[in-house]
């Protein structure tokens, strides 16, 4: 088994490709973008809304489910739970995964856009996916949305660990902004969650 199936094992395992719109097979994607690595940051209403926060790293995405969904303020702490690598081609999915269904609910392209790596203190601190096991990233994001460094830093040990989500200190901090309330909508389609839900029923 290949090094990239063996990290998608989990992501293949909980799904029914017979049932799920989502993709399980690779497919020519990502046309909406030329700079790389990538991160998207899909909203889904599941059975507990959470914004899932992926960044493209060594083929997959990394991915961490974020119930409140990102800040622009550095004041705030977001939880972040470290969820399984998904295949690169989930960044473009939106859509309804049926109920009963793993992840069963509507998903909305809330973000996305290209990453990049800002320099750590340490000397050492190696590539990201070294630094993901560490547990201590930081990236800038070039979305439509958001933009500017954020953190990612793990707190506790083992299977209580949980990670936070930060945005830094810079020039595009904004405690006054909040855009996960204020622009709710797609940036693939314009629509927003209820939207991508009755359409699909309306196509049933
Ligand atoms: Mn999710």
């Amino acid at each position: 088994m290949s090094k990239r199936s063996d990290k998608l094992k989990d992501y293949m395992g909980k799904r029914d490709f017979k049932k799920t719109p989502e993709p399980g097979q690779e497919e020519p994607a990502l046309e909406w973008t030329s700079a790389r690595p990538i991160f998207v940051i899909q909203k889904h209403d599941a059975s507990a809304l959470h914004y899932d926060f992926r960044i493209e790293v060594d083929g997959v995405l990394k991915s961490w489910a974020v119930p409140k969904g990102p800040s622009t303020d550095p004041g705030i702490k977001r939880l972040a739970v470290f969820t399984e690598d998904h295949l690169l081609e989930y960044a473009d999915f939106e859509g309804t995964i049926p109920e009963g269904e793993y992840g069963g609910g509507t998903v909305l392209i809330w973000d996305r856009g290209s990453y990049h790596i800002v320099d750590q203190d340490t000397e050492d601190s190696g590539e990201l996916s070294e630094q993901i096991e560490k547990g201590r990233i930081v990236i800038w994001l070039e979305g439509q949305k958001l933009r500017g460094g954020f953190a990612l830093i793990r707190t506790g040990k083992g299977p209580k660990a949980r990670w936070l989500l930060i945005k830094m200190k810079d020039e595009e901090a904004s405690s006054d902004e909040d855009p996960v309330s204020t622009q709710p909508e797609s940036v693939k389609s314009g629509r927003v969650i209820e939207q991508i839900r009755d359409d699909e029923r309306d196509s049933d």
